[in-house]
């Protein structure tokens, strides 16, 4: 079933367009970066769906702060300019560039 196997996807994995090495998230799912905070579209509708087979690079275009959730990082699709909300991580560099 998809949702057991959800928890896999929080693993490290090396950014496709600055190189550095992400470990997993302590408390979150890690879905971008945390150097320059780029993403790739692998999601279609759902957070983690990992439905959508475009694979292009997600630029991180704004950021949203929401009391529930924290910060919110705006991402948009370089490919296909569909645009995606993601929870920023707890270890993420250059917020303060977005915000
Ligand atoms: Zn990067
Ligand atoms: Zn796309």
């Amino acid at each position: 079933m998809a949702r057991k196997d959800f928890k896999k996807f929080n693993t490290g994995f090396t950014c496709v367009s600055c190189k550095t090495e992400n470990p997993p998230a302590l408390r979150s799912e890690r879905n971008h970066c945390r150097k320059c905070l780029r993403s790739l579209h692998v999601d279609d509708e759902t957070p983690g769906d990992r439905a959508s087979e475009c694979f292009g690079v997600m630029e991180p275009i704004g950021l949203e702060y929401s009391g529930a959730k924290g910060y919110v990082i705006l991402h948009r699709c370089e490919k296909c300019a569909k645009t995606h909300r993601n929870r920023a991580a707890e270890d993420d560099e250059r917020l303060d560039r977005l915000s």
